[in-house]
């Protein structure tokens, strides 16, 4: 086991690492930007380091920095929680190269991922259902209305590189393909450096679903279920749930089945998460996140199981403290992410927080990094914490969590706690009926 970990990110995840850490009896070093001078992550481990200015290319994506902050505290080995360098294949060859373990899988399998081309091409091989569409990338017109016309309208064009819903365009009809490849490959080139694009069949109404995997480091692979993530707003997951209200066993039982050979198969190691679109009963692979996800909470929720632990224990070489049929599924999950936000118009709302209460009791947990007097920094995402309700079944679930967003304080900046609290009352909602677009839809029927 390690004796001290590094924990190269901040916020909520920052401080959900070091509680792992805590509880497994392993030293803790943060590193931190002179903005977060103040934040719990850095006031609770036992070590921190200051690792640069504000911005994030010059401190948590400060490679070089981190690398040295290891050598200077003696860390052995560095958990990246979500965003920032997770998902950097070169972070983990550096870090692999000076002996410090990377808490996550190898650099080979984050770069096959990291390409969604590449990361399609081999879903498919490994037996993952996979969206209708070309084979690699499409740069010629003629080549793209062949294809369109094959898999039909409507399609969407994607990003090889994409992330966070950026370089994507929907052609309905032919008329519209030769803009939308334009667009989206200058897009993708100005984002990512990368104009490489692709075409799939445009799904009208599926939900979000994706199953969390995970390699045991020896050649096994299991599954933990999956999360509903439907509820989206500009491809950002505002709202999570475990179990998928739209699953039954029998669907759950194959999709999770087949992503665990897939993890097998692969040789992966560590945690990870197969992402799917979701529509009459099928299943179509979107991409695979080889990290911890922010929603991964709802999971935890409802098989009682520490991801985290898990993902320490893979990494030094204990393999998975538990076997596919030890995994069971009690009860549903919900995740409500608060952002620093207002609420209609999602635009980010920094400032400092004067009084800061969370709800407790029975199904609750909230995990986040702020308190009363904090004051938010703007140069970070706006998520200030995650409300995670569960109850014995949904109906307990959304009764829990209307009770806790009702005991929910933050003043002195905007959330999107009002958000949430409308959901809870919808009668859509309630049934568990919406799809990707249903939240984007009716927030523009509530402008
Ligand atoms: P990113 O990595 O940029 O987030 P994804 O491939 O994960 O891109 O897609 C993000 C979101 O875009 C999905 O959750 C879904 O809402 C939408 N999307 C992606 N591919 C399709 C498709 N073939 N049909 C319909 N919607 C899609």
């Amino acid at each position: 086991m390690f004796q001290k970990i590094l924990i190269a990110n901040r916020g909520e995840i920052a401080l959900r690492v070091l509680r792992a850490c805590k509880e497994l009896g392993i030293q803790t070093v943060v590193v931190h930007s002179t903005a977060d001078a103040d934040a719990m992550h850095v006031r609770l481990a036992d070590e921190s380091v200051c690792i640069g200015p504000p911005p994030s290319r010059d401190s948590y994506l400060n490679i070089h920095q981190i690398v040295a902050a290891c050598e200077i505290t003696g860390a052995d080995a560095v958990h990246p929680g979500y965003g920032f360098l997770s998902e950097n294949a070169k972070f983990a060859d550096i870090l692999a190269a000076h002996n410090i373990t990377f808490i996550g899988p190898t650099g080979d399998h984050i770069r096959i991922m990291g390409d969604k081309i590449e990361a399609k091409r081999t879903a498919k091989r490994l037996g993952i259902p996979v969206v209708p569409g070309s084979d690699g990338a499409v740069t010629d017109q003629k080549e793209a209305k062949r294809i369109a016309a094959e898999i039909g309208y409507p399609v969407i064009i994607k990003a090889s590189a994409g992330g966070g819903g950026r370089g994507m365009k929907v052609a309905l009809t032919e008329a519209d393909l030769e803009i939308a490849l334009q667009t989206a490959s200058t897009e993708a080139g100005a984002a990512f450096g990368d104009d490489a694009v692709y075409i799939e069949k445009y799904l009208e109404k599926p939900r979000h679903i994706e199953v969390q995997v995970f390699g045991d480091g020896f050649g096994r692979g299991v599954h933990f279920g999956e999360r509903d993530c439907s509820l989206q707003r500009r491809h950002q997951k505002v709202w999570e749930e475990a179990p998928s209200p739209a699953l039954n066993a029998e669907e759950r039982a194959r999709i999770g089945g087949i992503c665990a050979k897939a993890i097998a198969d692969l040789g992966y190691s560590g945690a990870g998460t197969i992402e799917f679109l979701y529509e009459n009963g099928e299943f179509y692979f979107i991409e695979m996140n080889t990290r911890l996800q922010v929603e991964h909470p709802v999971t935890e929720a409802i098989t009682g199981i520490d991801l985290v632990h898990e993902q320490i224990r893979v990494a030094s070489g204990g393999g998975l403290s538990v076997k596919q049929e030890d995994i069971k599924f009690n009860g549903h999950a919900i995740e409500c992410r608060i952002n620093a936000e207002d609420p209609r118009t999602f635009t980010p709302s920094p400032g400092t927080i004067t009084h800061f209460h969370t709800p407790g009791g029975l199904g609750i947990r909230v995990d986040s990094g702020v308190y009363s007097g904090y004051k938010i920094p703007p140069y970070y995402d706006s998520l200030i914490g995650k409300l995670i309700v569960h109850g014995r079944n949904r109906v307990e679930c959304m009764m829990r969590l209307r009770r806790a967003l009702d005991e929910f304080v933050v003043d002195g900046i905007k959330t999107t706690l009002p958000l949430f609290r409308d959901l809870v009352g919808n009668a859509d909602i309630a049934n568990g009926d919406y799809d990707i677009h249903w939240l984007e839809k009716y927030l523009a029927k509530e402008e």
